[in-house]
């Protein structure tokens, strides 16, 4: 067994940490065995508590867009935990990412430093909230924007209907205010509209799915997102916690030229770091305390670390011209590889791909929203994803996920990856 060393810490973390796991999908659920434990990572590789070194698709579910341990980013992190790691008051370092995410991103003018992507798309809704003066939410069946109990909420048996909390703990009072829509669906999004005259503060969207694989918006989707938003004086939340600054220096905003009225960030902002971000125009921001009533705060939030590790990673970022076509240029590289591989060993697949992120889905049929995306063959996925593993390939272990490509990953590196794809295929 080559996962000896894991098994045994995991029997150790389950006694003392839920499902020996600090967040869920870590736990190997949906495919199966034990999680593998990480003992350390350097650039596109992630080396196990066993002695193996994996290649890694995740990232850390996207941050480490330039690899793990990039130099620049630790050595700023290390550089300010020299001079101390909270103070719980201003720091000029807060301004200076502030100032230079606004310029990367479009249409924002003031951006407010949160500690994950939960806190800012919550945070992002309450704004919307105390800006509208309206409750209810819409969003769309699969897209996730963190634990808050607003986003707990499913379509049942995909009726568009209100909402009902698909987790307990949810109350029915905050389920009844989020409404849901497939993705994809403007016919939805404008029946929710008319059903609920002056009633919808906002719409929240990841602009680009990637939590139920990586699925693209159909073309005028999210333009024709942003007039119901006009016409009926909504707000529009671009959940970019994924897409922003992975699939372009401005996210999706940028990549689609569509603008959202409020955005919010995670993930590669903090550069490894727990941080989340949410922005939008001075207008709208203004009314966040203490310039304005709507309520938010953070003991630890624009720390010195976080702030450290992200400014890093927005410099490279900024002042790499080539880092999103690059990555973009190894995902297709990629893409190539896997069809090549499925087609040549007659699996039925499908792709999706934008930037460096793709997901394979085991599904006849187009991947256009959740259902779509829930019609993928699961059994497939988990000997897809373990065969992957026994190969040296780490992908995210659930078939709802999409891979995240960092730019230490060589071509070698996908080579390696699609010979081993090739290698599973046959047994699939
Ligand atoms: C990861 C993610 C979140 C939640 O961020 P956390 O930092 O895990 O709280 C929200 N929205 C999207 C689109 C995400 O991918």
């Amino acid at each position: 067994m080559i996962y000896k060393r894991s098994s045994e810490l995991f029997v150790e973390a389950q006694k003392v940490i839920p499902g020996g796991v600090n967040s869920p999908v870590r736990a190997f659920k949906s495919v199966g065995g034990d999680p593998i434990f990480v003992k350390e990572a350097k650039g596109a590789y992630l080396y196990d508590e066993d002695g193996r070194k994996l290649i890694d698709y995740i990232a850390s579910w996207g941050p480490m867009i330039l690899g793990h341990a990039h130099k620049p980013v630790v050595d700023a992190v290390i550089a300010k935990a020299q001079k101390g790691t909270s103070f719980g008051m201003p720091t000029a370092i807060e301004t200076e990412i502030a100032k230079l995410a606004i310029s990367m991103v479009p249409g924002i003018d003031k951006i407010r430093f949160v500690n994950s992507g939960t806190e800012a798309c919550m945070s992002a809704v309450r704004l919307a909230r105390g800006f509208t003066k309206r409750e209810k939410i819409i969003k769309f069946a699969g897209c996730y924007h963190g634990h808050s109990d607003s986003f707990l909420i499913q379509a049942g048996s995909g009726a568009v209907t209100f909402g009902s909390p698909n987790s307990p703990g949810v109350t029915r009072g905050t389920a009844k205010d989020t409404l849901l829509a497939d993705y994809n669906s403007l016919d939805q999004v404008k029946d929710l509209f008319e059903a609920n005259p002056n009633e919808i503060a906002a719409i929240i969207i990841e602009p680009v799915a990637g939590n139920m694989g990586c699925i693209l918006p159909a073309e005028g989707f999210l333009q024709g997102l942003r007039e119901l938003c006009d016409q009926h004086g909504a707000q529009l939340i671009f959940d970019e916690v994924m897409t922003g600054f992975r699939l372009a220096k401005g996210g999706v905003q940028e990549l689609m030229d569509v603008r959202a009225d409020i955005v919010t960030f995670g993930k590669v902002i903090g550069g490894g770091l727990p941080v989340g971000a949410f922005a939008a125009r001075a207008e709208i921001m203004s009314h966040l305390a203490p310039e304005g009533p709507v309520y938010q705060a953070g003991t630890l939030s624009g720390n010195p670390l976080a702030m450290a590790a992200g400014l890093a990673m927005l410099q490279e970022l900024n002042n790499d011209g080539e880092i999103f076509e690059s990555l973009a240029q190894k995902t297709a590289y990629l893409h190539k590889g896997i069809k090549e591989s499925l087609d040549r060993h007659n699996i039925t697949y499908t792709i999706n791909r934008i930037g460096s992120m793709i997901s394979v889905h085991f599904a006849p049929d187009a991947v256009v929203d959740f259902k779509t995306a829930a019609a993928g063959d699961n059994e497939t996925f988990k000997k897809f994803f373990h065969g992957l593993l026994e190969e040296g390939i780490y992908i995210a272990p659930s078939a709802y996920e999409s891979w995240f490509l960092n730019n230490a990953l060589s071509y070698e590196d996908l080579d390696a990856t699609i010979a081993a794809i090739d290698k599973v295929a046959k047994t699939l």
